[in-house]
C-alpha cells in the first residue's frame, strides 16, 4: 500500500513542480513514506535520516518529510528526537503533502498533518489522475481495519475499514489500463472487507476483468473472517483473477487465534482453503505468521508446524512477535527470546522445504507469464507466473507488457528461468 501512496504522492507533488529523481544528492526535499508494522521499520527511519544528514552535511539542507504509519504513529515524537525532521504527515493525509511541502519551504518547522479524513483524502485523489505506467499496478480499494488483531497497529494508523466506491475505481483501472498496465492488484489491509452500497470485491473484480486491456487481477490482503461464497465462486467464474491467495493466518493454534483476537479458527481457514481448491484446483495460499506470540508453548507451536505441512504454503512471511506501543499485547509477558528465535528457525526451514518442492515440480512444465521490464542484463526479461513466481527468459522481442507460455528450464530458491515457445501441448502445463 505504501507504493501505491508514494505513486499518487508524486502524483501529487508534480503539481508544484517537484518531481522524482534518481539522483538522491541532488534532491532539495526528501518524502520518506514509513511503515510501523514491525519494530525495525521505525529504526529505519532514523537510519535514513542519518543517511541524509550525510550526504548533505556541506550542501543546504534539503526539506526533510516523514510520510506514513511510522508518521502517524510516533510523529510528535519524531519531530521532538530528530530536528532534521520538518514535517510528518499521516497515511490519510498525504492529500495535503503540496501545502506542507510549501510551508517548509517558508521555513516553517515541525508540521504535523496526522488528523484522518480517509473521504476528504480520496475525494481529493479522485481528482488528480494516476500515473502510474507500470505493466503491473496496485489500486487502493479499501483502507483501515474494523478486527483489532491484538498485536497490531493498522487500527490505529489507518482508521475504521473505509470503501471506495466502484465508480472512482473503475475509473482509476481504466486509468491504469490506458498507461500500460496489464495486472491490477487491488489493495486494502482487509482488502475482502470491501463493500461499498453493497458491492464487495467479488463485483469490483467482475467489473475490472471487463476492461480489455487488463489481464490479470490480484488481490491482497484478505481477512479469512472476510471470506464469503461469492468471492470464492469468483475464482471459478472470472478467469483473469489469479490463483494465488495471500491469507494470512498468525498461528496454527486456535488458542493463539484467541489470544491475539483473530476472529477466525483454524478448521474456518481449512474449510475455505477446500471450498476454493474445490471451485478452482490452481488455487495455491501464502501466509503470514507471527512466531513466539505470547502464551505460544510447544504444542501451540507444533500445530503452526502441522498447518503449514497440510496446506503447503508454496510462499510463507514469518516473523518474532515484535511488541507494538499502543497495542493491546505490547505489555503481556514475552516469551524467551532464544526460544523464539529457535522455532523461527524451524519453522523456516520446513517452509523453505515446502517451497523447494512445489518449485521442483514446476521444472519442465509451461506456465503463462506476463512480463514486466528488461532486466539490466541483456536480452533478458522480468515477469510472473500466475502465482506471482518470478520468472527470467532471454529474448531478442520486446516482451514488456505481452503474456507469453514459457517452459521453465531452472529453478532457484527465488526465481523460475525459462524459454520461449508457443508451441507447448496441453500435457505440459504446470497444474
Ligand atoms: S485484520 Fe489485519 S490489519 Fe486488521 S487488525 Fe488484524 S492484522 Fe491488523
Amino acid at each position: 500500500m505504501n507504493e501505491y501512496d508514494s505513486s499518487r504522492i508524486l502524483d501529487l507533488t508534480k503539481k508544484i513542480n517537484y518531481f522524482s529523481t534518481d539522483k538522491i544528492c541532488e534532491a532539495n526535499c526528501y518524502i520518506l513514506n514509513t511503515c510501523h508494522i514491525r519494530e525495525k521499520a521505525t529504526d529505519k527511519v532514523y537510519h535514513d535520516i542519518g543517511r541524509i544528514k550525510k550526504e548533505f552535511k556541506n550542501k543546504k539542507k534539503p526539506i526533510v518529510i516523514i510520510a506514513g504509519c511510522v508518521a502517524q504513529a510516533e510523529g510528535n515524537l519524531l519531530l521532538k528526537r530528530e530536528k532534521y525532521i520538518d514535517a510528518v504527515i499521516g497515511p490519510q493525509s498525504y492529500f495535503q503533502i503540496n501545502n506542507t511541502i510549501l510551508n517548509c519551504e517558508k521555513n516553517l518547522k515541525s508540521i504535523n498533518e496526522t488528523e484522518f479524513d480517509v473521504i476528504e483524502k480520496f475525494d481529493y485523489l479522485n481528482s488528480i489522475k494516476n500515473t502510474n505506467n507500470k505493466v503491473s499496478s496496485f489500486l487502493t480499494i479499501q483502507e483501515g481495519c474494523d478486527k483489532f488483531c491484538k498485536f497490531c497497529v493498522v487500527p490505529y494508523t489507518r482508521g475504521a475499514e473505509f470503501s471506495r466506491s466502484m465508480k472512482e475505481l473503475v475509473n482509476e483501472a481504466k486509468q491504469l489500463a490506458d498507461n500500460g498496465s496489464r495486472e491490477i492488484t487491488l489493495l486494502g489491509q482487509n482488502v475482502n472487507a470491501y463493500n461499498n452500497n453493497g458491492k464487495r470485491l467479488s463485483d469490483l473484480i467482475f467489473e475490472i476483468s471487463k476492461i480489455n486491456e487488463i489481464k490479470r487481477i490480484r488481490y491482497t490482503t484478505s481477512h479469512p473472517r472476510d471470506f464469503t461464497e461469492d468471492l470464492i465462486q469468483a475464482h471459478k467464474d472470472c478467469k483473469k483473477l489469479m490463483p494465488l491467495i495471500h491469507l494470512p493466518v498468525q498461528s496454527g493454534s486456535n488458542k493463539i487465534l484467541e489470544n491475539m483476537n483473530r476472529k477466525h479458527t483454524i478448521e474456518e481457514y481449512l474449510s475455505i482453503i477446500e471450498k476454493l481448491k474445490k471451485v478452482n484446483a490452481k488455487i495455491k495460499l501464502s501466509s503470514d505468521f507471527i512466531i513466539g506470540y505470547p502464551g505460544e508453548n510447544k504444542n501451540d507451536f507444533e500445530k503452526t508446524l502441522d498447518l503449514i505441512k497440510k496446506v503447503k504454503f508454496i510462499n510463507l512471511y514469518s516473523f518474532i512477535f515484535s511488541a507494538r506501543p499502543g497495542t493491546p499485547s505490547f505489555n503481556l509477558k514475552k516469551i524467551d527470546n532464544n526460544i523464539a528465535k529457535e522455532r523461527l528457525f524451524i519453522f523456516q526451514n520446513i517452509s523453505k522445504k515446502i517451497k523447494t518442492e512445489y518449485r521442483e515440480k514446476l521444472l519442465l512444465k509451461v506456465t503463462p507469464v506476463l512480463f514486466e521490464n528488461k532486466t539490466k542484463d541483456q536480452n533478458k526479461y522480468f515477469g510472473r507466473d500466475e502465482c506471482f513466481n518470478s520468472v527470467i527468459v532471454e529474448s531478442d522481442e520486446n516482451l514488456t507488457g505481452k503474456i507469453k507460455d514459457i517452459k521453465i528450464m531452472k529453478v532457484s530458491q527465488n526465481t523460475l528461468y525459462g524459454k520461449i515457445n508457443s508451441k507447448w501441448s496441453q500435457k505440459d502445463f504446470a497444474a
